[in-house]
């Protein structure tokens, strides 16, 4: 581990105790120290920009005993009939990769990809699906990727667009918020259809 790194970890990030709900085991996942962060700006479409560092590249837990990856917001959404999927589907083909102290973009994408393989065996909401589509598509804008920023927002519209169409969904509100934001820029737009 590079010392400078782990230097700057013990001061941006924790080590937080989580219960896996899909196996029941106790993990460290790692957190940004909310207090250390500062709002510095936001794109068009409401991608916020944080400094020190961005919390988005810690927005998904994984357990490392069973595979189980989501959003921190939705992690402990579980039921006992989707932790049995899980534990069929995802653990026999999960092989737990260790991670250096701080992330990045690149260890970001790998993680979204993880909480949508979850997602799709579990049958998830198209709300959850789309956020997470969106986020990964704001991390390849980050690593300059824009082919992949495309695929990944077009199919976080179509998933959001499908979150809206019911009123009761909260997705209704990021939504109209986002793709508004998200309609007055021009290049980024192209291809993405009207709203
Ligand atoms: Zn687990």
């Amino acid at each position: 581990m590079p010392e400078n790194q782990a230097k700057a970890s013990e001061v941006y990030v924790i080590d937080k105790k989580i219960t896996c709900p899909v196996c029941e085991c106790e993990f460290n996942a790692r957190v940004p120290r909310d207090v250390r962060l500062r709002l510095v700006g936001s794109d068009t479409d409401l991608r916020p920009h944080y400094e020190p560092i961005d919390p988005m590249h810690y927005d998904v837990l994984i357990c490392p005993y069973c595979g189980y990856a989501a959003l921190s917001m939705n992690f402990n959404n579980m039921s006992e009939r989707l932790a049995d999927k899980i534990k069929s589907t995802i653990t026999p083909n999960f092989t737990y990769k260790p991670y250096p102290p701080m992330y990045d973009a690149t260890i970001a994408v790998e993680r979204y990809k993880q909480a949508l393989n979850v997602h799709d065996a579990k049958g998830g909401s198209a709300g959850e699906r789309g956020y997470i589509y969106l986020k990964m598509g704001w991390m390849y804008r980050e690593l300059e990727q824009p082919e992949k920023e495309q695929e990944c927002m077009k199919t976080a519209l179509k998933d959001l667009t499908k979150a809206a169409e019911c009123p009761k969904r909260q997705w209704r509100i990021f939504w109209v918020k986002w793709s508004a934001a998200s309609a007055m820029k021009t290049k980024r737009c192209d291809g993405l259809g009207k709203f």
